[in-house]
């Protein structure tokens, strides 16, 4: 069988066991049989480093090796949420890092891949965030700084955005059909699949007078989560379910 899944948003917390069990469930059987697992941002709530010791990460970081042990290639791309993945997190588990956007061969159609965070253009001052925290310089003095100052950084940057977010609107929170038309023409292709928004669906788009599909994996919550399979006869949305 050929296949190949993404998914993103699982948001691992040590506060959410339920779902780190759904997680390790589904690495240690599920994910076993298919060709190659891509996880599209957000696999962790937070990642403060490599050397980031939260409770319950190790599991996740022996599991993903145990995949990539038995030759299933994870492919991982950074979210908002854990965008300093390095290559301490590439050692422990064998997964490769993506930088987006980037294109695949998805058998046959070229699909772009994104986390998503920047198809929502019109959130202004999180764009804003974003640059500053994606610059190598801004990176390397956070990660110099000890790991508790970082602990206390990262939870006073969490409320500000949780304050934030509760004066924002819906349509501020999703992607802009701008940003959208404009990353597909850039890269020249008709297939999209991103995470990030927690609104997993299909959408058509045209551009020029063509179709193209936008695809959104789902978040993950305690006991369930909408993912996306996807085969040589086509792509779908799926429910994960533990068992
Ligand atoms: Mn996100």
């Amino acid at each position: 069988m050929s296949e190949t899944l993404f998914i993103a948003d699982l948001h691992l917390a040590p506060n959410r066991p339920h779902l780190l069990s759904l997680c390790l469930d589904f690495l240690a059987h599920r994910a076993q049989k298919t060709d190659a697992l891509y996880i599209l941002g957000d696999l962790f709530e937070i990642w403060l480093g490599d050397d980031d010791d939260t409770p319950t990460y190790p599991d996740v970081l022996k599991a993903l090796h145990n995949l990539t042990g038995n030759n299933v290639p994870i492919f991982v791309m950074h979210g908002n949420r854990d965008f300093l993945l390095g290559e301490g997190f590439v050692a422990a588990t064998g997964c490769q890092l993506l930088s987006e956007p980037v294109v695949i061969d998805l058998y046959g159609t070229p699909t772009l891949l994104m986390h998503g965070d920047t198809l929502c253009t019109l959130d202004v001052d999180y764009q804003a965030f974003r640059q500053q925290v994606r610059h190598p310089k801004w990176q390397a003095q956070f990660l110099a700084q000890p790991l508790a100052q970082r602990r206390i950084l990262a939870q006073q940057a969490r409320a500000k955005s949780q304050a934030k977010m509760q004066t924002t609107t819906e349509e501020i929170m999703d992607v802009t059909p701008e940003a959208v038309i404009s990353a597909l023409e850039t890269h020249g292709v008709y297939h999209l699949i991103h995470g990030h928004t927690h609104r997993p669906a299909i959408h058509q788009v045209t551009i020029n007078g063509q179709t193209a599909i936008r695809r959104v994996v789902g978040d993950w919550r305690d006991n369930s989560a909408k993912i996306i399979r996807s085969t040589p006869e086509g792509c779908q949305l799926i429910d994960l379910r533990k068992g």
